[in-house]
């Protein structure tokens, strides 16, 4: 997914944030919130639905497929996550906080997603939808290709 030296850190990091913005927000974080963003971020490979649902089921829940989706569009809705569409599979978001349009790149070959920021390609975009008089609900750009490791 991404490179860092302790993931471990990376995901307490994230929880942590996603806690902070819960709480700041006044949502509640609850449990299955909480623990299906931790799997997302776990993962290093875009999650998919029924990958987290059979995990969710493997751990003490009796979590039912509704409440798992529910939970990944409270994630999504508040930019915790990220659907990446040509994949059909949910990433987690780098950029918590400092959030902007981002795109993504995605490797064909080993699946792994990065997320870009680049305020230039927003504006270009947004320029071209308003001569367009269209009003958008989501900008969401992926890009794919093979990543360095993969070349
Ligand atoms: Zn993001
Ligand atoms: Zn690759």
């Amino acid at each position: 997914m991404h490179k860092c030296d302790d993931h471990r850190k990376c995901i307490d990091d994230a929880i942590a944030k996603a806690e902070f913005v819960c709480k700041d927000r006044g949502l509640r974080f609850t449990e299955i919130r909480r623990s299906i963003l931790k799997l997302i971020w776990k993962n290093h490979k875009p999650s998919k639905a029924y990958d987290l649902l059979a995990e969710i089921s493997r751990m003490d829940y009796s979590a039912k497929p509704p409440t798992v989706y529910r939970a990944l569009d409270f994630l999504l809705a508040n930019g915790f996550i990220h659907k990446i569409n040509t994949l059909n599979a949910y990433v987690p978001c780098t950029h918590t906080l400092k959030h902007n349009q981002c795109y993504f790149i995605i490797c064909d070959k080993c699946d792994q997603v990065q997320e870009c920021c680049d305020d230039a390609i927003t504006e270009t975009i947004k320029r071209t939808l308003s001569s367009n008089r269209f009003s958008h609900k989501d900008i969401a750009l992926e890009i794919s290709g093979s990543c360095d490791d993969c070349l």
